[in-house]
């Protein structure tokens, strides 16, 4: 452990080692953080009484006493998940690993705003906790499709979702769960969900975009999600687009990236050139039969977000760009147009090795990143010193 103030390591810093797979056993643990043995045993106790670590000894190879093996105990709590999307959302409780434990996914419309929505998941929770003890729950972690002021968990977007505007989640959700609630926006959800599943150590500088309904993004850098002063980070869809044609976007400024070449927009243009299309399936339709006008103004909506991208590539320097949504899966030539402009207009070295891929989990992604945020939060070094500090009041849970 490259730990400045290894003699001092905590209780919450021994787990995070135990956790990493840096340090299995309790001599590992003395050696790297140069605690004393009463030390070790006194911090690895606690983890134990905790439920947090179990013991496993392995079968002796050598001879010999084998030595006690600690690991991350995953079944030792639960944390409660909800990806909230425009119309379909999914609700999970999942264990201290981040795997699904229990899951259902519903149609439902946000817009019928928190009054309902919230209720209606907190029910769904509770009945997928079934016999499982509410002790057992340590957080819940929440994405929803606003913006969302982060350390608040309070949402911001007053168009989409209007009647969740200034809604600060986590307390109402505490007063049937009172645990740690985390609310980011749903993009940073995916791109949190997509960099830990499949990139995590291999590519810790990811852009992950959504091109769906709206189009939006989530940023990882070093390893982290990048949220901004506030949690605005990541508002690709609000970045203007040249020769837009003055398109008025919800936002109230003119030609943004989503209000010219978004899901959305892409059904307005095509209605108003006389197509019958009712959603993004039959788009999806016209271009299998091969209609060059469709084709077209598809290949111009990837144009646009490639133009809007080769910038934010510029300025972060991705090692890998993640387009994910349904219509960036519907369509090769939207991703086609992407990557050729992006390729062109970015620039020679955030370029050199840049890759450009699908997601790979699709709206799985949602459930899992919300997960990893929660833990990554209650699992924290700080996290479990602080509760272990409250612990003499309250032994339950973390
Ligand atoms: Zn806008």
């Amino acid at each position: 452990m490259s730990r400045r103030t290894a003699a001092l390591a905590t209780t919450g810093e021994v787990l995070h080692l135990i956790r990493s797979g840096e340090a299995v056993t309790r001599a590992d643990i003395g050696r790297v953080t140069g605690l004393s043995r009463p030390a070790v045993s006194l911090r690895v106790g606690e983890l134990l009484e905790r439920g947090l670590v179990v013991e496993r000894t392995d079968a002796p190879s050598t001879g010999g006493r084998p030595p006690v093996r600690l690991e991350f105990n995953a079944a030792g709590g639960v944390v409660l998940v909800a990806s909230l999307g425009a119309s379909r959302t999914r609700v999970a409780v999942c264990d201290l690993a981040g795997r699904e434990l229990a899951g259902r996914g519903f149609a439902i419309d946000v817009e019928q705003g928190p009054d309902v929505v919230l209720p209606l998941l907190m029910d769904t929770w509770e009945e997928l906790l079934g016999d499982r003890p509410r002790s057992m729950v340590r957080g819940v972690g929440m994405g929803v499709p606003a913006t969302v002021e982060f350390a608040k968990g309070r949402t911001e977007s007053v168009r989409v979702m209007a009647s969740w505007t200034g809604v600060v989640i986590p307390p109402i959700v505490q007063e049937r769960f009172p645990v740690p609630v985390l609310v980011d926006n749903d993009v940073n959800v995916l791109a949190i969900g997509e960099h830990r599943g499949v990139y995590a150590g291999m590519a810790d500088d990811l852009l992950f975009v959504k091109i769906s309904t709206r189009i939006g993004s989530g940023i990882v850098a070093g390893g982290r999600i990048l949220r901004g002063a506030l949690g605005a980070a990541g508002e690709i869809g609000h970045i203007p687009v040249k020769d837009g044609g003055g398109v008025l976007c919800r936002c109230g400024n003119v030609d943004c990236v989503d209000s010219v070449a978004s899901g959305t927009a892409l059904l307005r243009d095509l209605r108003k050139a006389g197509k019958d299309v009712k959603d993004i399936d039959d788009v999806t339709a016209l271009v299998r039969a091969g209609d060059a006008e469709t084709m077209a103004m598809v290949r111009e909506a990837g144009r646009r977000i490639g133009e809007v991208l080769a910038g934010a590539v510029n300025i972060l320097n991705p090692a890998v760009v993640v387009l994910g949504g349904d219509v960036a899966e519907a369509f090769a030539s939207l991703v086609s147009s992407i990557r050729e402009v992006v390729y062109r207009r970015g620039t020679a070295l955030a370029t050199r090795s840049l890759r450009i891929e699908p997601s790979r989990l699709g709206a799985a992604a949602g459930i899992s990143g919300c997960a990893v945020m929660v833990l990554d939060r209650v699992l924290s070094p700080e996290a479990v010193d602080e509760s272990l500090a409250r612990g003499t009041a309250a032994p339950s849970g973390i």
